[in-house]
């Protein structure tokens, strides 16, 4: 029995690269990571009371075990009066999913929500804001159906050298003079791809840029990779494979494997991790609760 793994009531707690997260995923089960901090869950494979909390929803694709939660999601926060959620959606898989959402109501007999204005299509490298100094970029990600990866930014502003240390005086002077006081700067803090072949790393080596990357590792040592190119999915031994040619797209700081079939045990996702090459395996954090 795999129960303590299989479990997608009990998320597991991370915190990496300063960020709080708490997540969830198996192949064909769940998958959901929710960044309190950014006010958002990415994938919603099932609501948990504390994604309900978390506005926005940045849905990759809408299989199943990425997209179920979402009709609770909306019916949570409805119930404890929140904003309407505002779910992000591949564009392909808008309509589909307002259906879906439409049939609840129907069946529930519940009041018509505004599912037009609370469901947005993203086009991949669609660029849009998350709060006032957050913004998401969209990209394309290859998997079976329309999927997208997401990345979030942070601008950051300092105080120009100049004026650091100055009086409160010659600050404000300098902006009545209408002088920049700032310098920006945009942070990479997060990039999530939900399932996806190795090919969208190969296009998008920049995901190696953020401070925190999520990756599906779907299948491991004893599966063929050509099983994983059949249903669109990444083989572990494909991602040691990639960072010995170019290991620009796994130079995160942070990586976290997520997605594995549910045919795995502890012991074979842990020896999996043990088999990736130095240098990788170290900012590897695998995606399952710690044993119990
Ligand atoms: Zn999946
Ligand atoms: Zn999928």
């Amino acid at each position: 029995m795999r129960d303590d793994l299989h479990n997608p009531g009990l998320p597991i707690r991370l915190n990496l690269g300063g960020l709080e997260l708490s997540a969830f995923s198996i192949s064909g089960l769940a998958t959901y990571v929710t960044v309190p901090a950014f006010d958002a869950c990415f994938d919603l494979g099932h609501c948990s009371v504390s994604a309900s909390h978390q506005r926005n929803v940045l849905l990759s694709h809408v299989h199943q075990d990425h997209a179920l939660g979402v009709v609770r999601h909306l019916t949570l926060r409805s119930m404890h009066g929140a904003k309407p959620s505002r779910i992000f959606v591949p564009a392909e898989s808008r309509d589909g999913l307002i259906e879906v959402l439409r049939a609840h109501e129907r069946m529930e007999q519940r009041t018509p929500q505004d599912l037009d204005a609370m469901v947005r299509g993203v086009s991949a490298d669609e660029v849009f804001a998350l709060s006032p100094h957050r913004t998401v970029r969209a990209f394309d990600v290859t998997h079976r159906i329309a999927s997208r990866g997401y990345t979030v930014t942070e601008r950051r502003r300092k105080l120009r050298a100049h004026l650091v240390g100055q009086p409160g005086e010659a600050i404000r002077a300098a902006r009545e003079r209408g002088e920049e006081l700032y310098d920006y700067r945009d942070e990479t803090l997060f990039t999530y791809v939900g399932d996806s072949t190795l090919e969208t790393l190969l296009r998008h080596p920049e995901v190696g840029e953020s401070a925190v990357l999520f990756l599906e590792a779907t299948h491991l040592p004893g599966t063929s990779p050509d099983v994983s190119a059949k249903y669109g999915h990444t083989h572990i031994e494909e991602l040691a494979d990639l960072y010995a040619r170019d290991p620009r797209a796994l130079a995160s700081p942070h990586i976290v494997l997520k997605h594995f079939s549910m045919k795995y045990g502890r012991r074979d996702i842990e020896e999996a991790r043990a088999r990736l090459p130095p240098g990788l395996r170290e900012r590897v954090t695998l995606l399952i609760p710690p044993e119990p």
